[in-house]
């Protein structure tokens, strides 16, 4: 038996757990946007680097990092829309002032709205920003996810994508109900009505910050741009 089991006797294994990930952890030379705790590094999990104390991912702290730097959440009174809400950047949410937060999900008990991504229940124009990361890919219907999306955003507002798109690819691929996103994506965003840029927001980071959120591209082919989708002017 370990030490800090020997010394939490009795007490839950997730505590161990967390206890062991403290010392496991330590350090300063890696930062978490999302929880904003310093750790030696993050934790290594299939080839992710996920936080050692909210347990977000690289996307999401990338997700995080884009968003508060483009000061895009700081506007008071914004409809923000969550579709499939990660708890890590959730938790963020939550805590801004004046905002309308509604998440929504499909399989998760605790999102404010049951639906699925391509039958969203809320008015034309409902909302100013929109966050869909990492939940077309597995929609049913991804075309008309993208126009519900384009639907309920405000004429205004901004949409952020994330998904897994292969760089390899020069077009979308579906195999029995799996779909791996080519390039092509950003054509298929444009025909569902928005205006499209692409963000490599984790390659245009000065090197040692990116190191330093633990954001940078990880997956071999496997992209991990923002899709900043908007109403045509
Ligand atoms: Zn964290």
């Amino acid at each position: 038996m370990r030490l800090t089991e020997r010394l939490l006797g009795g007490v839950s294994g997730s505590l161990v757990e967390r206890v062991r990930d403290r010392v496991r952890f330590a350090g300063s030379d890696v930062r978490c946007p999302c929880c904003e705790g310093r750790f030696g590094r993050f934790k290594r999990v299939d080839g992710e680097l996920e936080c050692p104390r909210c347990g977000s991912l690289k996307r999401q702290r990338l997700l995080w990092l884009f968003l508060t730097a483009e000061r895009l959440l700081a506007a008071r009174g914004l409809r923000i829309l969550h579709l499939a809400p990660e708890p890590a950047v959730e938790r963020r949410l939550r805590m801004l002032e004046g905002a309308e937060y509604v998440t929504v999900g499909i399989a998760n008990p605790l999102a404010d709205v049951r639906a699925e991504v391509d039958s969203l229940p809320f008015e034309d124009g409902s909302f100013d920003r929109i966050l869909c990361s990492y939940v077309l890919e597995g929609a049913p219907d991804d075309t008309r996810a993208m126009a519900e999306l384009r639907r309920v955003l405000s004429p205004d507002g901004l949409a952020v994508i994330q998904a897994p798109v292969n760089a390899e690819l020069e077009r979308t691929v579906e195999v029995g109900g799996l779909r791996a996103y080519g390039l092509d994506l950003e054509d298929r965003l444009r025909d569902s009505g928005f205006r499209v840029r692409v963000v490599p927001y984790a390659d245009e980071m000065d090197e040692v910050a990116a190191e330093r959120h633990g954001v940078l591209s990880p997956y071999g082919p496997l992209r991990n741009d923002l899709y900043l989708c908007q109403a045509p002017r």
